[in-house]
């Protein structure tokens, strides 16, 4: 689907919703309708026309990037020009993101624009983004792989003696020589009882034998991003982890099982979660077990306990079921998949998980904990590695 189309369709939207005017200055959202990566002012859109709102500092990129694509100098604070624009032509109805934009500009727009009604809108850009097109999915599949080539390239440095941000450092540097324009989010490492925080960062905790170590992160590719957790048990873990492993791939499998395209997302969040209360855990699992994934980290759809909208044969979200006791430890798995007419694709199939996959029982360095790489020298260390 090209840009024109997207607009098209969000035309549709604006019918539906009856606006003769539309503005966006969501980032993700102008340059999923434009093409065009810069900042500026945002992108007003007509029943015929849509023009970029952009001032001098963004010409030359915009000619670069989206040749003849129409643009409005916005010398002006970009406010005053959308509300120029709709008093020019007469507009009598604009439809802006409500949860996009601060409500004093909201208020400021509700100033500036007399003669035209505003209209506080949710989700009309991001309802299209929800189906991703082949070259999407082609990016996020890109993003997965290269996130999976990283990992391979930076496991044997799990090792006793390696810091989480070490760690950090590697994985980051091995997601960009694998190919990726950058790494996704902020990479998270997490050791031992520290693995037990679901948002948590990378510190200078040593790995030690029998940690838990935990890896969130993924990589950017043509503007999409992955985002994929994968556990690794050092040598000595306690058998326990092994079964909560287990537990949490088990649950994993199943939620994967429940995406098919008709059926509700909250089914995929159920099957999860069953599983990991009949394991006696379901307090151990607090979170959703995922969120659609894209151009921003976190889209729709919200694939969560209740949600009854339908899957769609296109939509990607991630699958991330995972358990947590505090001051110990915690497992979670997180994988992509796409939504197909037939079923569902894993796009991160490329990362193994299966149990035997995450036990770490070779160390092909030191066991001193003394050999710990200088974080200066990812870059050679890594092409060793
Ligand atoms: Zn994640
Ligand atoms: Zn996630």
């Amino acid at each position: 689907m090209d840009n024109a189309c997207r607009i098209d369709q969000l035309r549709l939207a604006m019918v539906r919703e009856d606006v003769d005017l539309f503005f966006t200055q969501c980032r993700p959202n102008v340059q999923y309708l434009t093409g065009f990566p810069g900042g500026g002012g945002g992108l007003l859109v007509t029943d015929e026309e849509a023009f970029l709102l952009l001032d001098g500092r963004f010409t030359a990129q915009a000619a670069e990037s989206v040749p003849g694509f129409p643009v409005l100098d916005a010398r002006k604070p970009t406010l005053d020009s959308v509300a120029d624009f709709a008093a020019r032509r007469g507009l009598r109805s604009l439809g802006i993101e409500a949860d996009r934009m601060v409500q004093a500009h909201v208020q400021r727009l509700r100033d500036l624009c007399t003669g035209c009604e505003i209209r506080p809108l949710t989700g009309l850009v991001e309802g299209i983004r929800v189906v991703k097109d082949a070259a999407e999915i082609e990016a996020l599949e890109g993003a997965c792989a290269v996130a999976a080539e990283a990992l391979a390239a930076v496991r044997p440095a799990f090792q006793p003696g390696r810091t989480e941000k070490e760690v950090e450092d590697l994985l980051e540097a091995a997601i960009r020589a694998a190919g990726g324009e950058r790494s996704a989010f902020l990479t998270s490492v997490l050791a031992g009882e520290r693995s037990a925080q679901p948002h948590g960062r990378p510190s200078d905790r040593r790995l030690r034998p029998g940690d838990v170590l935990l890896l969130d992160f993924g990589a950017r590719v043509d503007g999409y991003l992955s985002d994929l957790t994968r556990v690794f048990l050092l040598p000595g873990a306690d058998e326990e982890w092994k079964r909560l492993y287990a537990i949490v791939l088990e649950a994993q499998t199943r939620a994967i099982e429940a995406v098919a395209p008709g059926r509700p997302l909250a089914d995929v969040d159920r099957a999860a979660r069953e599983t990991i209360a009949d394991a006696g855990l379901g307090e151990s699992f607090f979170h959703a077990v995922g969120h659609g994934v894209g151009r921003e980290l976190h889209e729709a759809p919200g694939v969560r306990a209740g949600a009854s909208e339908e899957m769609e044969p296109g939509m990607v979200f991630t699958v991330e079921p995972g358990v947590y006791l505090p001051g110990r430890g915690g497992i979670r798995i997180e994988g992509m998949v796409l939504v197909e007419e037939t079923g569902c694709r894993v796009l991160s199939s490329r990362l193994p998980r299966g149990l035997d996959d995450a036990l770490l029982d070779t160390f092909s360095g030191s066991k001193s904990g003394r050999d710990v790489l200088p974080c200066m020298d990812v870059q050679k260390r890594l092409s060793g590695v």
